[in-house]
């Protein structure tokens, strides 16, 4: 992509509706720009690190037997009252009439559509075990919106509902998702720790967040120091039976409020770590509360009347964008994880003016292209400093910059964001080095 044709509006100075700097500099990197209190359109930059991210989970809920169907984001009253939700749910719904006057509302979950469609097409046992899920704009009208995409009113989130025969088998769903959880992260560049949970108005019986552990994080973490022993790389790998989901779900991990609680504290204090935490995951085991409030049942290997078991698996897409940030960014702006950064090279044209870099940086950017390498090309008549802060800004993870005193020595200059690292080297080199990357 060229940067002269390209929608970047990216901003010098700091905004001053932000407080934590993943909103300020998605702001500042032109991702997202606010229509009202926590709604957000999502500009080409933000919008292809929103897709990267989706991708991402996508493949890791699709490995895990998964299913994707795609349900709407408007949902009718009537449906919420059969599972006694709609009163108990309060003003975080948005509701609203058709011009029939019927009741409607912008859903905030799933649980009662996704029973219902499984109640009305399912008849039997021999159709379990299911996983289905979607990835779709969700609407709750927070009390306090605020951090960007962090809190907002409407966000993006992959939600997915497991049906099961019995206890047993819904423990082996909900270890499968633990597991998709578990490389999600992983791939995404994050640590993210599961932390035993309160299950709070969804209900049940075992639950567990996902925590990306950051300064600016809403919740409070403790945790046993034997977590840190557990390796990115060891999650990333992680596959149902394998021994690294027994040893992560016996380790002590609980937000404050639950810690507070625990009077015996089973970790000795020098072993206990606190931090602050971004949820950015959250699964539930609520066995058959929806589908028996629902009517939901299949008929057994013996003819007899089953209520299927259930849980349910959330992942905050949207705000994982702006939890990626908070958990990997300098002085200068955004640092990109490979995997969901918006662009793998910036390409920076020092010299517009001059007829020898021109043609070497469209050369370059063509090959690039060819070589199928996402690349963002500073073709704008620019100062080369505005252009190193803005390639800086948006986190690009490789820059390479073209100038009239390199060509001469046949070199490119390869700058690595996140190190910093420089070095001069030819184009065949740099080739060489971003597809072996790849590869
Ligand atoms: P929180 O405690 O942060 O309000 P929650 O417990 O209400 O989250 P869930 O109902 O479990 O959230 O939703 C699944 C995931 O959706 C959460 O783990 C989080 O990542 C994301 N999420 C929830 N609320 C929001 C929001 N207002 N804005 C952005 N993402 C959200
Ligand atoms: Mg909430």
């Amino acid at each position: 992509m060229r940067l002269s044709r390209y929608f970047l509006p990216v901003l010098k100075e700091d905004p001053s509706e932000a407080q934590i700097v993943s909103h300020k500099l998605m702001l500042r990197a032109g991702m997202i720009r606010q229509q009202a209190a926590g709604i957000y359109a999502w500009l080409p930059l933000g919008l292809k690190v929103l897709r990267n991210i989706e991708r991402i989970v996508r493949e890791e809920q699709n490995r895990a037997g998964a299913i994707e169907v795609l349900m709407p984001t408007i949902q009718s009253a009537d449906l919420w009252r059969e599972s006694g939700r709609y009163d108990a749910y309060g003003p975080e719904m948005l509701r609203f009439l058709d011009r029939h006057e019927r009741e409607m509302l912008y859903g905030p979950t799933n649980e009662e559509m996704i029973t219902a469609i499984f109640r009305d097409n399912v008849r039997s046992y021999r159709d379990l075990p299911k996983n289905l899920y979607h990835i779709q704009w969700k609407f709750r009208d927070e009390t306090r919106p605020r951090f960007g995409v962090m809190r907002g009113r409407e966000f993006l989130m992959k939600d997915a509902y497991s049906f099961d025969l019995d206890a047993e088998a819904a423990k082996k769903s909900y270890d499968a998702m633990f597991v998709a959880y578990l490389r999600t992260f992983a791939r995404l560049g994050m640590v993210a720790v599961p932390v035993r949970a309160p299950t709070g108005p969804i209900g049940g019986n075992l639950s567990h967040e996902f925590h990306i552990l950051a300064d600016t994080g809403e919740s409070e973490v403790f945790y046993d120091a034997a977590l840190e022993q557990i390796g990115l790389a060891e999650m990333e790998a992680a596959t149902p039976g394998s021994a690294v989901v027994d040893r992560l779900q016996s380790i002590y991990a609980m937000e404050q409020e639950e810690h507070e609680k625990v009077t015996d504290c089973p970790v000795p204090a020098d072993q206990l770590r606190k931090r602050r935490g971004i949820e950015v995951g959250h699964i539930f085991y609520f066995g058959t509360k929806y589908t028996q409030a629902m009517g939901c049942t299949v008929q057994g290997p013996d003819g007899q009347v089953l209520y299927p078991e259930m849980g349910s698996y959330g992942i905050g897409v949207s705000r994982l964008v702006g939890g990626i940030i908070e958990a990997s960014h300098d002085a200068s702006g955004i640092i990109w994880p490979d995997a969901v950064a918006p662009f793998q090279v910036g390409l920076i044209n020092l010299r517009v003016d001059d007829a020898k870099c021109a043609d070497a940086a469209d050369e370059l950017f063509a090959r690039l292209n060819l070589a199928g390498i996402d690349t963002l090309y500073d073709d704008r008549d620019e100062r080369g400093g505005a252009k190193f802060a803005t390639m800086d800004l948006i986190g690009v993870p490789t820059h390479v910059t073209i100038g009239p005193k390199g060509l001469d020595k046949g070199v490119v200059e390869v700058k690595d964001r996140k190190t910093g690292a420089k070095e001069e080297m030819s184009v065949e080199a740099l080739m060489n080095k971003l597809t072996a990357r790849r590869a």
